[in-house]
């Protein structure tokens, strides 16, 4: 993950062969910035207050999987999430963690993958999905202060 300024992000579009339209580049930079993979609703989420509706952020999420600035990171859940692939850095490829109760999707950046040896290996799983499931810390009951001081209101209430 990294932040990306407007102009890096356009910068970016323009060599992937695309048009540097405001939705692109705000996507791109959204993914950039985000320490786990996002999916079309979240991106929503976090753009489509503008002018910018639904329709139109997928559409600029495909193109930017197209131009190869963005990558499908996770399906688990049936939910697609997507996130930037970094700047011409073939092994930045890392697993995800899905939580199999909450859906939650995270980046696991400091887990190394071996790669192979044989070249063809190596470029398989240089953009493979590397998914690891299991029960996220949260739902095993370690959250963090602040959840436990929010559930213990709740049952106040
Ligand atoms: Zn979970
Ligand atoms: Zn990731």
């Amino acid at each position: 993950m990294q932040q990306l300024t407007r102009e890096e992000a356009r910068r970016r579009v323009h060599a992937a062969g695309l048009r540097a339209t405001g939705p692109r580049v705000a996507v791109l930079r959204l993914l950039a910035s985000s320490e786990r993979p996002l999916s079309h609703s979240e991106v929503t989420d976090a753009l489509g207050d503008g002018d910018w509706d639904k329709a139109t952020l997928y559409r600029n999420l495909i193109k930017l999987v197209e131009g190869n600035l963005a990558r499908v990171a996770s399906q688990v859940g049936g939910i697609t999430r997507y996130e930037a692939r970094s700047d011409g850095d073939e092994s930045h490829s890392h697993p995800h963690f899905a939580c199999r109760d909450c859906g939650a999707v995270k980046c696991l950046p400091d887990t190394a993958l071996t790669l192979p040896a044989d070249p063809h290996w190596r470029k398989v799983l240089a953009d493979a999905e590397l998914q690891i499931v299991g029960r996220c810390p949260a739902c095993r009951g370690l959250r963090s202060p602040t959840a436990k001081r929010r559930i213990k209101r709740k049952l106040v209430t």
